[in-house]
């Protein structure tokens, strides 16, 4: 296949008369054409004496959008002079107009326009137009503008009204000379080509906009700047998998003062993102009764609240956390951990000496005994990604997926956590940073055997647990739990919209 199209072979110049007989025996083609509308739209074409091909479907839809949109600027013409009246100072509509530049290039402006520019020093002499009577020369020595030399080299000038970054070559210096045919399908194809790169670059401005937060994410920002929550939304800190983060500065709440510094978590509400964390949820008794009743964008606040719900409850246990400022449907409010708008690094981040590598192993060794403890949490994606160092301190954060340890799988999760642990302060050289299983057995207080190093038989151990307790915990189930009557959040946003 040829992009250009088929090219005609270049035809030796010929008489009026041969031209006229060609025409004619096209013409009676055309009457003989089964498709009779068709024809229609290359009316101005035929007129100008240019027979289109109707042969090409192509062809036939270039001429068919050239038709309409010439008609469209027409109109636009009698619109704008009907607009502009007698007024001195008139308005252009030159820029909705539909056929470009180049596609009017056969109007006879161009021609004038051409016969100005014909001595520039610095490019090879533009091709000899043709008067508005239709030919040059006299008695045998007629050519008529249709003539296929002349024809060729016109279109190859015409090249020059291409957009700016088209390269078209130095066509004229080397006498080429373009069938009507391969430069409409030049044209067409440059002009398709804009179009491309003008609606890619509006695809990638969207999705830089969709990334990072939707319309009605947008709004309910916007909202918590109106009603003076938030002072001003800075920037994002991080963009996550299934949340991002910005830094706010804080305004007030309910006559509170709000933090000077805060992030917004805004839960992604692409539900795909979350098909994978279900289990995390569905299985917590905290949110069963609720977990079924509702629709996919309403689980997702589900997990900002669950996350609020989960800092209310490390907070009273003194773990340090960001402290819940309020809750928006799926964007959480909290405090800043950092200073001055800088983010307190994560623990892999920070760079830390080695006797403060050793303290931070010990705060998170104290901070998992607490959690499981006197929270009644499992962290469920603790690592040293999300573990701030701030103020001498580990931060822990991120706890939307905590879950009871009574949870199905709650204790397969803390042994991962531990494992994370583990692996992280030992290849940082804390000696003291205890085996996966023997932080197990602190953390949780269970004295599962640790027999030679055997994964299986440990996580054997951990799942008969999760069985028994589960077993117990149906039991439980029957009687109604309150939730959130133990946590101290914030009071939940009413559904207003949906
Ligand atoms: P995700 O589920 O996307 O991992 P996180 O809660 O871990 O969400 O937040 C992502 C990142 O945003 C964190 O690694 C941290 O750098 C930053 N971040 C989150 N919360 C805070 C906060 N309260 N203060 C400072 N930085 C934060
Ligand atoms: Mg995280």
């Amino acid at each position: 296949m040829n992009p250009w199209g088929s090219v005609n072979p270049a035809a030796p110049a010929c008489s009026l008369a041969d031209v006229m007989s060609e025409q004619l025996a096209r013409q009676l083609d055309e009457e003989n054409n089964t498709f009779p509308t068709l024809t229609e739209p290359g009316a101005d074409l035929m007129l100008s004496g240019e027979v289109p091909d109707t042969t090409s479907d192509l062809m036939l839809a270039q001429i068919l959008q050239m038709q309409f949109d010439r008609e469209f600027d027409d109109q636009l013409r009698r619109e704008e002079k009907k607009f502009n009246g007698d007024s001195k100072v008139s308005i252009s509509f030159e820029n909705y107009r539909m056929v470009h530049p180049y596609e009017d290039s056969d109007s006879s402006e161009d021609e004038v326009d051409w016969q100005d520019t014909r001595h520039d020093p610095y490019r090879a002499e533009k091709p000899q137009t043709t008067p508005r009577k239709g030919f040059t020369g006299k008695g045998k020595n007629i050519t008529t503008k249709h003539d296929e030399v002349n024809c060729g080299r016109k279109n190859t000038a015409r090249m020059d009204n291409f957009a700016p970054e088209v390269h078209v070559g130095d066509g004229l210096g080397m006498d080429l000379k373009l069938s009507n045919q391969v430069f409409n399908s030049l044209k067409q194809h440059c002009y398709s080509e804009q179009r491309r790169s003008a609606k890619l670059h509006e695809k990638k401005e969207h999705s830089t906009a969709e990334q990072a937060v939707d319309p009605r994410t947008r709004l309910l920002m916007y909202k918590m700047v109106n009603a003076g929550v938030l002072e001003n939304i800075n920037g994002c800190i991080s963009t996550g998998k299934e949340s991002v983060v910005f830094h706010a500065d804080g305004g007030s709440l309910e006559e509170q003062p709000v933090p000077d510094e805060v992030v917004l978590k805004v839960f992604k509400t692409t539900l795909n993102e979350f098909k994978n964390r279900d289990r995390y949820i569905k299985d917590d008794y905290r949110f069963n009764d609720r977990f079924s009743k509702l629709n996919p964008r309403k689980v997702i606040r589900l997990w900002a609240e669950k996350e609020m719900h989960n800092l209310a409850r490390m907070k009273k246990a003194e773990i340090p956390c960001p402290d819940v400022v309020v809750l928006k449907k799926h964007i959480l409010v909290m405090s800043f951990i950092g200073k001055d708008h800088v983010p307190a690094p994560k623990i892999k981040d920070a760079m830390l000496g080695s006797e403060d590598m050793k303290n931070a192993y010990y705060q998170v060794l104290h901070m998992m005994q607490q959690l499981y403890r006197e929270c009644n949490l499992v962290h469920a994606d603790l690592s040293e990604y999300n573990m701030l160092w701030h103020e001498g301190k580990v931060w822990l954060i991120d706890v939307s997926q905590s879950v009871e340890p009574t949870h199905p799988h709650g204790l397969e999760f803390l042994f991962r956590d531990c494992r994370n642990i583990s692996t992280f302060f030992q290849k940082k050289g804390v000696s003291e940073a205890m085996s996966v299983y023997d932080l197990f057995n602190t953390v949780t207080g269970l004295q599962i055997p640790v027999g030679a190093e055997n994964e299986a038989e440990f996580m054997a151990e951990i799942v008969a647990l999760e069985k028994r307790n589960e077993d117990h915990v149906q039991k439980r189930r029957k009687k109604v739990f309150p939730f959130a009557s133990e946590d101290s959040g914030p009071p939940l946003e009413p559904d207003a919209d949906d």
